[in-house]
């Protein structure tokens, strides 16, 4: 069998490492915000290359607490893609906004800047755009664009921990570059928590304060509330995790890489459409994405012969039910639906063998070449 995604295998390996962060946190009577939270605050802010990190419960409340923090509320409109995980739009809609959609570039599949400008309206108060699968978008031409029109960038890094943008020689972290990044830190994510967490990245100093007061109910100080706030604290547990984990991300995103590149090697030149590395970017490899146009017959095959694959997403947003009021078509946005309908997310994890790639890749030939 070969799983899309081993995290047993995961903790197995850290084992000892996470229980004892587990354990002195259980012993040290502080369970929320505590030592763990601001540590790790500290050191994932120094990871990101960013001044300030405030950990929240979770990616999307890390996108819906950035927006409030932003000043986006009722009415307002978010122009972000599609293509995404629909927690992306859940966070607009958890404030009120409204999202509007661009259509994805047929080669990176992120949002296509050349798109964004006929999107933005007098109403438009947040660009969201999304570093899918574990690649950054072309941050260069949307924050032209967004300095333009003086628009606040909200990076979604949900997919994105530790991925490189590159800039005239200049190199940033997927998060550091717009107004601020979120973070997921869902078990899945290149990093992630035994349980829901999320981070906010930015050198803002009155965004980051914002952001505190609003993950703890709007308080200032004890009992004292100037903002409306909500509840999206993270806690000493899920902090002490990410912060042993965090040590080994960047090994880990390295060992993606490798085993990501295994994938084109086996393959050779057989009949399906690799994902494209961007010259500005450095991929991270949340997800291996290829494409067929006969997407659901190899599923079944590779299913048959007890291989594990996911589709990331089957449906775009913009034709979810729960998004209909929108009034978005088939054919609205033509890229993103046609790439729904084929791609296809194949094993890779940091601690998957070569030898069960070598065996995917033979399954995939025999299956179309
Ligand atoms: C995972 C993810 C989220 C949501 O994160 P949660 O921690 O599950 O709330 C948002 N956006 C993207 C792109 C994601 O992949």
């Amino acid at each position: 069998m070969v799983l899309f995604q081993d995290l047993k295998s995961d903790y197995k390996n850290l084992q000892s490492e996470i229980d004892g962060a587990i354990s002195s946190v259980l012993k040290s009577g502080s369970y929320i915000l505590g030592c763990e939270v601001q540590k790790l605050e500290e050191e994932f802010a120094e990871y990101c290359g960013t001044k300030y990190a405030m950990g929240v419960a979770s990616g999307t409340e890390a996108l819906q607490v950035a927006l409030m923090a932003c000043g986006v509320g009722y009415g307002d409109e978010v122009v972000t893609v599609p293509n995404t995980a629909v927690p992306t739009i859940s966070a607009m809609s958890a404030v009120g906004a409204k999202p509007v959609f661009v259509d994805i570039d047929a080669c990176y599949y992120t949002m296509n800047p050349d798109l964004l400008e006929k999107a933005i309206t007098e109403k438009t108060k947040a660009i969201v755009p999304v570093h899918l699968y574990g690649q950054v978008v072309n941050l260069k031409l949307i924050m032209d664009i967004a300095k333009k029109y003086d628009i606040p960038v909200i990076e979604d890094a949900c997919q994105a921990h530790g991925a490189l943008f590159y800039e005239n020689g200049k190199v940033k972290k997927a998060g550091s570059v717009g107004c601020c990044g979120c973070f997921s830190f869902y078990p899945t994510k290149n990093l992630g928590a035994y349980g829901d967490a999320g981070m906010i990245v930015t050198d803002d100093a009155s965004l980051s304060e914002k952001v505190k007061q609003i993950r703890n109910y709007g308080q200032e100080t004890r009992y004292s509330h100037k903002i409306i706030g909500i509840n999206s604290r993270l806690d000493e547990i899920q902090a002490a995790v990410l912060r042993v984990k965090l040590r080994k991300l960047n090994e880990n995103n390295e060992i993606r890489r490798k085993k990501a590149n295994l994938y084109p090697k086996f393959l050779g030149s057989c009949d399906l459409e690799l994902p494209n590395e961007a010259e500005y970017a450095k991929h991270v490899w949340h997800l291996y994405v290829v494409r067929v146009p006969d997407r659901s017959a190899l599923q079944k095959y590779l299913f048959d012969h007890e291989i594990q694959t996911l589709i990331h997403y089957p449906t775009p947003v913009h034709l979810q039910k729960a998004y209909s009021y929108l009034n978005y078509q088939e054919g609205s946005f033509p890229v993103c639906e046609k790439i729904s309908k084929e791609v296809l997310s194949l094993p890779l994890y940091s601690g998957i063998d070569e030898k069960d790639i070598e065996i995917v890749c033979e399954k995939i030939k025999s299956f179309l070449c």
